[in-house]
């Protein structure tokens, strides 16, 4: 399938009183209809200003470059208004914290059927029956009965699902979901990402899943692209990242990855040290403060700039590190 969703050369940079900062620094990503792709990093690492971007949902304070298109169409250099007309219709967002996505005054119901409302000129009656079917299709019991509850009636999980129901409502071709189960206990976790994966089945969404863990990204995702420090630091499949991971960084977090169809390594529990604000580390590698593999390469690391070269695999795998062979060192 053609991707709907192409992303290149982004650089997101943010005006502070102290100067630029740049936060993304030169990212090519895509997705196609029905697929998953899984943009994956510790916090700092560009993953969500990523997302936000592409939502054109930039703070005032930002500048972006690159290209953003959606089935075809330029999204970057659109005004407010066009924007405003394809967020939440052709493009919806899922964030994290459903609680903040829902407004406590108002019935569950009536927040979907306004998000539907708000891109189709249909009756309020309408609406409301979209949103109960919706609410229904996302699992909601009793939808027609819950639909006028409040949020605070529902568990952390139900309400999630409310909030991709409204995500959903307008049947949008990309979806981005960013964290959207870190809030939840492990087991409501799980429910809400196959709910993800029928949905996108269903509709053929093609969905972008933001996520700092692997794991969970290895559950669903079909690529998976690894950002350090506002750059990527590897992509591929999913087997290409757990069979032949090529990036330290990406071994350092398959290590840190508690999975229960692998038996437990010895090494790399957590990657010692943080990530570097991105742009900080201006020659050289992001990640060298922090590689085991670091004096095998030498001073190349400390003075040159990885870029992404192709790595044997699969799909279009690729990474940014100056070793020649696979790390080794740990068995998957
Ligand atoms: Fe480690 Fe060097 Fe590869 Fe960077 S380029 S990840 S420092 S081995
Ligand atoms: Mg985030």
């Amino acid at each position: 399938d053609k991707d709907v969703l192409e992303v290149h050369d982004l650089h997101v940079t943010f005006r502070t009183e102290g100067g630029l900062v740049p936060a993304v620094d030169g990212i090519d990503f895509s997705v196609a209809p029905g697929k998953t792709l899984a943009i994956v990093g510790e916090s700092g690492s560009g993953k969500s200003v990523s997302s936000a971007a592409v939502m054109g949902l930039l703070p005032s304070n930002a500048e972006m470059k690159g290209e953003v298109l959606l089935s075809g169409r330029e999204l970057t250099g659109l005004s407010k208004d066009e924007l405003r007309k394809v967020r939440g219709n052709d493009i919806a967002l899922v964030f994290q914290d459903a609680l903040s996505a829902l407004n406590p005054y108002y019935t569950v119901g009536w927040q979907v059927a306004e998000a539907y409302r708000l891109h189709h000129d249909v009756s309020k009656k309408e609406a409301h029956k979209r949103a109960v079917r919706m609410l229904d299709l996302v699992g909601v019991p009793s939808a027609d009965q819950r639909a006028n509850s409040y949020p605070h009636e529902f568990s952390g999980g139900m309400r999630q699902r409310v909030v991709i129901a409204m995500a959903l409502v307008n049947d949008p071709t990309v979806l981005i979901a960013d964290e959207p189960t870190t809030a939840l206990d492990v087991t409501v976790q799980a429910q809400i990402m196959r709910l993800l994966e029928d949905i996108q089945t269903e509709f053929g969404t093609a969905l972008v899943l933001i996520s700092h863990d692997l794991g969970v990204a290895a559950e669903v995702a079909d690529d998976v692209l690894v950002m350090y420090a506002g750059r990527a630091a590897e992509c591929g499949t999913v087997r290409d990242l757990f069979h032949r991971a090529a990036h330290p960084y990406s071994l350092g977090l398959l290590g840190a990855t508690p999975r229960v169809d692998v038996p437990p390594k010895p090494r790399l529990t957590t990657i010692p040290g943080s990530p570097p604000s991105p742009g900080s580390i201006t020659t050289g590698c992001p990640f060298q403060p922090r590689c085991a593999y670091t004096e095998r390469v030498g001073e190349r690391c400390i003075t040159e700039r990885p870029e992404l070269t192709p790595r044997p695999g699969e799909g279009y795998h690729e990474a940014a590190c100056h070793l020649g062979r696979r790390p080794q060192g740990v068995a998957l």
